[in-house]
């Protein structure tokens, strides 16, 4: 009990180490540590705005050589679902984003070998063209592409910026420990890797998200490893504008490790929220969780409910599709209890709120 009465005294003072995160996470009750994350919340976010945004993903190929165990998206090369998005398709999913006032397309793929660093440059260009933010590549994408390519890692993101790449998505980082990357994806980027990858974007000045996958082969310390490292990082470059926790969802191949339902998600975001003090912005996943799970989560530390995703592959291929609409994800933020407001990839308001002053 001293070591929860030490925990919870830390955790309000946004210093919680990794010995007092872990007694907080495996004896504080659920409504205590959602109190204490919501408190941190309040205290990095003080207004009472949820803010949501309107993008599309567009994976420009499921073809992958990487396989991890849990990916139910990836196809070999010869499968007959196998694709690689042609540029007419692109094209059609850029102006249907831009007409449902979409502001930036989250752009990700498998790791496919017949794709070069010129390929994507071209398609960087054209999506930036049509006037839309380029999030895109996530660390395992930019290893591979410099590992094909001969170039190093920066080399290969100043190439994507001068194309056109704005920020790059948190993907691929399922938990930072290279014991629990060899269970579930050997294939791709190591632990270092990822983090190489951000610490070389930030220094390029890309902002860039950090997420976490967890509820299968890992343990409570692997978590908590991963939070450390991202926070470690944060201290360094200050480039994470967020950090996005979502459960495991089960696919073929992969052994679960422990509960992913709505209670076990809640506990991880709001120990998420506490350990990340210097990540400005903690993410609601209701793609994973539906949009009840997503509400509640509003009161255990998220600030922002992700976005309406006019079109999301790779959790709807593990067999799950929740979907919202912008008006039923407004409508849910308001219902919780706070003012919606749209915002860009950068978490920079898209409309003037006229409550916030200087919003416009
Ligand atoms: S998770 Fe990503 S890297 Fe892994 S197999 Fe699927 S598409 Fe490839």
């Amino acid at each position: 009990m001293k070591a929860l009465k030490e925990a919870l005294a830390q955790a309000q003072q946004d210093v919680l180490d990794q010995e007092a995160a872990r007694a907080l996470y495996e004896q504080a009750d659920l409504p205590t540590l959602g109190q204490l994350a919501h408190a941190a919340r309040l205290r990095h976010n003080p207004e009472p705005v949820v803010t949501y945004a309107v993008d599309r993903n567009i994976n420009y190929t499921n073809v992958c050589v990487s396989r991890c165990a849990f990916c139910a998206f990836c196809r070999d090369r010869d499968h007959p679902e196998a694709y690689v998005m042609d540029r007419e398709t692109l094209e059609k999913k850029c102006d249907e984003t831009l007409a449902l006032g979409g502001t930036h397309i989250l752009y990700q793929g498998g790791l496919h070998p017949g794709l070069d660093l010129w390929w994507h440059e071209e398609r960087v260009r054209f999506m930036r063209q049509k006037g839309l933010h380029v999030h895109g590549f996530s660390p395992p994408e930019i290893v591979f592409l410099a590992e094909r390519s001969g170039l190093s890692i920066a080399g290969v993101l100043e190439r994507l910026v001068r194309a056109g790449l704005g920020s790059i998505p948190g993907g691929g980082a399922e938990i930072l420990s290279d014991r629990v990357r060899q269970q579930i994806s050997p294939r791709k980027a190591s632990t270092s890797q990822w983090l190489e990858v951000m610490e070389t974007a930030h220094g390029l000045g890309l902002k860039t998200t950090a997420t976490m996958m967890f509820g299968h082969v890992e343990t409570v310390e692997d978590r908590l490893l991963h939070l450390f490292a991202v926070r470690k990082l944060q201290e360094k470059t200050e480039g994470f504008t967020a950090f996005i926790p979502w459960p495991y969802q089960p696919g073929p191949g992969i052994v679960r490790a422990g509960p992913t339902g709505g209670a076990a998600y809640l506990r991880m975001l709001a120990l998420s929220r506490l350990v990340l003090h210097n990540v400005p912005h903690v993410q609601a996943s209701w793609v994973t969780q539906g949009a009840a799970i997503g509400q509640v989560a509003l009161h255990f530390g998220a600030d922002d409910l992700g976005s309406t995703m006019i079109e999301e592959n790779v959790v709807a291929a593990a067999g799950v599709s929740h979907r919202l609409s912008e008006a039923q994800m407004v409508h849910l933020i308001e219902s919780a209890g706070f003012r919606a407001r749209q915002r860009d990839v950068l978490y920079r308001p898209v409309s003037c709120d006229p409550e916030v002053q200087g919003s416009c």
